[in-house]
């Protein structure tokens, strides 16, 4: 055995250059090690999925990344902002099938404060407290505590006191030069950090997402995974971590090639060997289909996300992979595993043996 494959399977932490190495691993030896390295951090064969909603709220947002087909300049949906009204029924709409988490979504709207969304916030916990509220991103909390003259840790502290639950962290790429290509208007790698610093503060959980495939080098989607394993060696907050492939279509880099499968293997096995600080590790089937995600769960994987009875974002990428809770109950066992519903705490709230 090589020293690399010896360290891998002794579950010891790998370099920068180790994981750069893998990329010319073998897919099927990729995949075995890091299905190895996923018993080690999570034993057992249970494979959780969450019954949630996306409520988009507004597409109007100033970022206009180069990547993203939903903002309203992007020229494939209309702008839009919903009223109260129109989020708390998307809300009980969720509730009335058994959903429990809601993830509140906008962009960076040039009219929205801070009391916009605590507003929101206010409104869904009072009619519904038993939702959990895995809202907003990094972006949106850096955009509205400047525009209301607050500083990050305040308008955190006051989202919470509202009922904010938790904060998906949508990362992209965290690498500056990427971020300067393609959103060059969205916060930086610091900023980034310094948001999840200050949810450790307050004591709410996050995630990171990565999305690959915009022209970055490899030696950069393992500069992003350094990013996130720090962060979560400071903070401990991440509670799962999202890779995604870029999907080009109605965007401003569409002449670049979509990610292949064989690209989302790797990324999901070097990145289940990589974070060895991170416990579940989604497989995406909204970017990647149901079929790649399945495969994913016995290369890394071990977490299906969410039913995601709404989205949008993606969609408007001409991507439109959907599911429900029965689909996602025969993949995970046709995969050899145990379908579990979970909360947003990634506690078990049915098992499906
Ligand atoms: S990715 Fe987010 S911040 Fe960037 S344009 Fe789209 S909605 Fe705005």
């Amino acid at each position: 055995m090589d020293i690399l494959k010896e360290k891998i399977y002794a579950g010891q932490r790998i370099s920068h250059e180790e994981a750069l190495s893998l990329f010319s691993w073998h897919i099927i030896e990729l995949g075995m090690a890091a299905d190895y390295r996923m018993r080690l951090i999570s034993p057992g064969d249970k494979v959780g999925f969450i019954i949630d909603r996306i409520v988009n709220f507004t597409n109007v947002c100033e970022a206009a990344c180069a990547f993203c087909a939903f903002h309203a300049r992007a020229g494939q949906i209309e702008p839009y902002e919903l009223t109260l009204d129109e989020i708390l029924a998307k809300v009980e709409e969720l509730v009335a099938i058994g959903g429990t988490q809601v993830m509140l979504q906008g962009g960076l709207h040039p009219r929205h404060t801070l009391d916009t969304y605590i507003d929101m916030v206010r409104a869904i916990k009072n009619r519904f407290p038993e939702i959990c509220l895995h809202s907003f991103s990094p972006a949106e909390l850096v955009y509205i505590a400047r525009r209301s003259g607050v500083s990050i840790d305040e308008a955190v502290h006051s989202l919470k006191d509202a009922g904010l639950d938790s904060v998906p962290g949508a990362s992209d790429l965290l690498v500056d030069r990427m971020r300067n290509r393609v959103s060059e208007k969205k916060l930086t790698k610091d900023e980034w950090c310094g948001v999840m610093d200050v949810l450790c503060r307050h004591g709410l959980k996050s995630s990171a997402t990565m999305t690959y495939g915009m022209g970055e080098t490899l030696a950069e989607r393992i500069a992003h995974l350094e990013v996130v394993r720090a962060v979560q060696d400071r903070t401990g907050i991440l509670r799962a971590f999202i890779p995604w492939s870029f999907s080009p279509a109605h965007t401003r880099m569409e002449e670049l090639p979509p990610a292949t499968g064989m690209d989302y293997l790797r990324i999901v096995a070097i990145s289940r060997i990589f974070l060895d600080n991170v416990t579940y590790i989604q497989a995406g089937w909204l970017t990647e289909g149901m079929k790649l995600a399945q495969i994913a769960l016995t290369m890394g994987a071990n977490d299906m996300g969410g039913v995601l009875t709404e989205e949008v974002v993606v969609k408007a990428a001409g991507v439109s992979n959907r599911t429900n809770m029965a689909e996602l109950i025969d993949v995970i066992k046709d995969a050899g595993r145990i379908p579990v519903q979970r909360d947003s705490d990634y506690r078990e709230i049915r098992i499906f043996a």
